[in-house]
């Protein structure tokens, strides 16, 4: 075992403190990374808080990861001492389920590892996440990352940046489809940057007008905003895409209506409470309302490639660790363009 620094949440209603963690030495396989950046996920927040149940504390959040390889396992053969890598939200999964045969494995059968607060194959080790100096990960769950590009620029793609790549990709999203984004937060600025870049036409949807120039500034084409009926009105059957990244409780036959026949409304964000969805949106037009999570290995690979070649990047505040608790309440007010980093080094 190896003690390293950290931050960790002790109970639901408690700020975030300095922990001693104790990581695993090394094994065969494993590649022990030291971080450099780690992004601040809105996930982080509701397991710190036990939002959504089942935080076992204490619980050190962290999933969009950025550091170099400090040790390998003898096994090793993908990476070496010194790469550039990255840790997106899971760590390991079964591997031979049918989705993970299809490098799907976000969607284990059996279950797939989370980066924090979750359980490893052995069922029993709990996962704790990147607020922290150090981690161990087993290589085929760790990313090559390109020093090309700024790497605390970088972090936030292992998940806000994958969770908008794989939907785009999965329904071919290309030139000419007009796609809107709901929500520009840490997700929704990295769906217009990444639709943008793969030719749609992104219209960005808020309620409010102050985002009109964000939006413009991120290479949206169109901002509407949605407060006004009438505009809503002029708008439907618009679209071939929405992308929805909202977490919180909104109407989704209202956007329903904005869509094309055919077309098709994602959600990514998770709202508290179901939501009403009336038929007559669907069967209407053809339309699907789907959802996406995250992406696989393979495929958050091939969006870092993408991101490095295409030069995106997010869009980021560095905090040091102690700020983390101040971090939290901004980005919960909405406060952040649009990601917060934390610089690791800050640990120290
Ligand atoms: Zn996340
Ligand atoms: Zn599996």
């Amino acid at each position: 075992m190896n003690a390293v620094k950290s931050y960790a949440a002790k109970s639901a209603d408690k700020p975030l403190e300095p922990y001693q963690l104790d990581r695993r030495e090394p094994g065969d396989h494993d590649i022990e990374i030291k971080i450099l950046y780690c992004g601040v996920c809105h996930s982080d927040i509701h397991t710190a808080r036990n939002e959504w149940g089942g935080t076992m504390y204490p619980v050190v959040p962290g999933h969009e990861i950025v550091g170099k390889v400090t040790r390998t396992g003898s096994k090793v053969s993908k990476f070496k001492v010194g790469d550039t890598v990255g840790v997106g939200c899971f760590v390991d999964s079964c591997g031979h389920c049918r989705n993970c045969a299809e490098d799907n494995e976000q969607y284990c059968e059996n279950g797939h590892s989370q980066t924090y607060n979750s359980l490893l194959q052995d069922k029993k080790t709990i996962t704790y996440g990147g607020y922290s100096s150090h981690i161990v990960v087993t290589e085929k769950f760790v990313l090559s990352v390109s020093d090309k590009l700024p790497l605390e620029k970088v972090a936030p793609l292992l998940c806000a940046g994958i969770t908008t790549y794989s939907p785009l990709k999965h329904w071919n999203v290309k030139k000419g489809d007009k796609l809107a984004v709901v929500g520009l937060g840490g997700l929704g600025h990295m769906a217009v940057k990444i639709a943008a870049s793969m030719g749609a036409e992104v219209t960005v949807l808020s309620r409010s007008k102050s985002k009109e120039k964000d939006a413009q500034e991120l290479g949206a084409h169109h901002f509407e905003l949605t407060t006004d009926k009438e505009n809503m009105k002029r708008l439907g059957n618009s679209f071939d895409f929405i992308i929805d990244t909202v977490s919180a409780e909104h109407d989704y036959n209202e956007y329903l209506a904005l869509l094309r026949t055919n077309g098709v409304m994602v959600l990514l964000g998770v709202p508290p409470t179901p939501s009403d969805v009336a038929a007559f949106h669907l069967i209407g037009g053809r339309r699907s309302l789907v959802g996406s999570l995250v992406g696989g290995i393979k495929e958050t690979q091939e969006m870092l490639d993408y991101c490095a070649e295409h030069n995106i990047t997010s869009d980021v505040e560095m905090i040091n660790i102690d700020q983390i608790n101040e971090a939290y309440e901004r980005t919960l007010a909405g406060d952040v363009h649009y990601r917060f980093v934390i610089d690791m080094a800050s640990l120290n």
